[in-house]
């Protein structure tokens, strides 16, 4: 086990008219996704969402282990043109999902494999956000999107990590490794904020835009009560083998190195966690106080208490996880197994050492430090206070999509923050999806046979070919089957969507 597993990140995005408050957030929202999705010179699938999961239809055999058959009047055929926010629900031929929840534009990215393709994809889902506000603004006054997950007047929104784990974790182990890493992993991802408490009333500056938003240990709920462990399962993959971890705590990030720690170390404490390999109780006392307290302390001197009455700090906490992994590593696959988990562990100890030594230093690294840098800047300059509604407004602009307009847009262009994927990478990842897992084939399904794709779901392509008596579900319940390796032959001799199912009976296992 190394960093690599299956796994993907959604981000919700805050949206707003310019000079009008209350402008309705889903009716915009919807337009957001239709804007992008119905825009001219980009294959934005028009197949809609499918909610049609659980019955099925004709199968192409030999493709997966799905089963059933779908009633035609159960799918959905509204899609990028509806007038009804709620159903903009696109999937994009990157293999993306594109909708609206809770009130907001939603990017869900395709399933990849490393740390490094979510960072890939999770900015190609920038890019997507900022050409739909471009084509918005045509109309004035348009609509501004930030990738930041709180309005700071007491709305938050998520950034969802999704991890596939294997079923046989006790999910007992999950939440006894996994909430003491969340409650000091903020440290190194947070996004930083203005503002303490769920409404920011309180003046002040805190490490994580979330931590506040926080009330429990473990829960089903991602809007209410929310929990450091979210228990939902909805594995959108075979059940009896797999879980789809989805952690609801994070923050949406602009630096690629927070970004790429974030999912790299949480997936090898995953792979220590699968592999039981911790022995030690690394529990810490109340856990949800400790999130907040830690958040709301930047010189990062706060003393977190572990349940033997020990106490360190979050970065001493940090560096123990870091060391079990290299251990693990060490142990158990006889060092560093790959490239993505060596980049991984380099930006990992970069962090630490330099949150250890100043964590100002972490500027170029780490969201929370790089946004404080900035407001700090502005407070000496002119002398504000935590509570200027000046500083407010650069927290909000900071996260703006807009390339001439975000704060840390702009300050990324200067060269002011390490970049880890090059512009072409994302540019590429906009309207191409990943290789290696399942959506390589829902992607290029939606760019070779828009027509005939009616809907798609994260483990199913549902198609209506002319002629066909019914429409064909073809079930993607595994994320490792459909990669190019497996299925890029077949695609590749298919003229049309009718030959791609007669020939997917044939194709062979794929290789592991
Ligand atoms: P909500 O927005 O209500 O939280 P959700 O968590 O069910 O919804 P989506 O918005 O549909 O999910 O996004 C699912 C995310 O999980 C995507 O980023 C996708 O790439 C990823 N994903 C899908 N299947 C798996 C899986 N089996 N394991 C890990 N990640 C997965
Ligand atoms: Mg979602
Ligand atoms: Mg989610």
């Amino acid at each position: 086990m190394s960093v690599r597993r299956v796994m993907g990140i959604e981000t919700e995005y805050g949206i707003s008219v310019p000079g009008n408050p209350s402008a309705n957030p889903m009716l915009l929202s919807g337009q957001v996704v239709n804007a992008y999705a119905t825009g001219r010179g980009i294959q934005a699938a028009r197949a809609s969402w499918d909610y049609a999961d659980e019955q099925p239809l004709h199968d192409a055999r030999g493709f997966d282990m799905g089963r059933g058959q779908a009633h035609p009047s159960q799918l959905t055929d509204e899609g990028a043109d509806t007038e009804d926010p709620t159903l903009a629900n696109v999937v994009l031929t990157n293999g993306a999902r594109l909708y609206v929840d809770h009130a907001h534009p939603e990017y869900s990215s395709p399933e990849v494999t490393s740390p490094r393709d979510v960072v890939v994809w999770d900015k190609a889902g920038e890019v997507i956000m900022r050409e739909a506000a471009r084509r918005l603004s045509v109309v004035p006054p348009g609509v501004n999107l930030y990738k930041n997950n709180t309005d700071g007047k007491g709305a938050s929104y998520g950034t969802h990590e999704n991890y596939l784990m294997s079923r046989r974790t006790p999910f007992a182990d999950i939440i006894r490794h996994l909430v003491p890493f969340f409650v000091v992993r903020q440290v190194m991802c947070g996004a930083g904020r203005v503002g303490i408490g769920v409404d920011s009333r309180t003046p002040g500056y805190q490490i994580a835009s979330r931590s506040d938003f926080f009330e429990v240990e473990v829960g089903l709920e991602t809007t209410l009560k929310r929990p450091i462990i979210n228990t939902r399962d909805e594995p959108h993959a075979v059940a009896d083998l797999y879980r789809r971890l989805h952690v609801i705590i994070g923050d949406a990030n602009h630096c690629d190195v927070a970004n790429l720690v974030k999912l790299g170390s949480t997936s090898l404490v995953l792979a220590m966690i699968e592999d039981g390999f911790i022995a030690e109780d690394l529990s810490v006392h109340r856990p949800v106080a400790t999130l907040q307290a830690v958040s709301h302390d930047p010189s990062l001197r706060t003393k977190v208490e572990m349940s033997d009455g020990a106490q360190m700090t979050a970065v001493q906490l940090l560096w123990r996880y870091y060391e079990l992994s290299r251990a693990y590593l060490d142990e158990r696959h006889g060092g560093i197994p790959d490239e993505d988990t060596a980049e991984v562990l380099r930006w990992w100890e970069s962090i630490l050492t330099h949150l250890e030594a100043d964590p100002m230093s972490a500027r170029r690294e780490v969201d929370w430090v790089a946004k404080l840098a900035v407001l700090e800047g502005y407070r000496d300059r002119d002398g504000l206070e935590w509570g200027d509604p000046r500083l407010r407004a650069i927290d909000i602009q900071w996260s703006d999509v807009r390339l001439e307009k975000g704060v840390f847009n702009r300050l990324e262009r200067s060269g002011r923050f390490e970049r880890l994927v090059d512009e072409d990478a994302v540019r590429y990842a906009v309207t191409t999806p990943p290789e290696d897992t399942r959506a390589w084939f829902r992607g290029q399904c939606l760019a070779r046979f828009p027509r005939e794709v009616v809907a798609a779901s994260w483990d199913s392509v549902i198609f209506d070919v002319p002629g066909a008596p019914t429409m064909q579900r073809v079930p993607t319940l595994d994320p490792h089957r459909g990669t190019r390796a497996h299925v890029g032959a077949v695609l590749e001799r298919s003229a049309d969507a009718a030959s791609l199912i007669a020939g997917l009976a044939d194709v062979p296992e794929p290789r592991d």
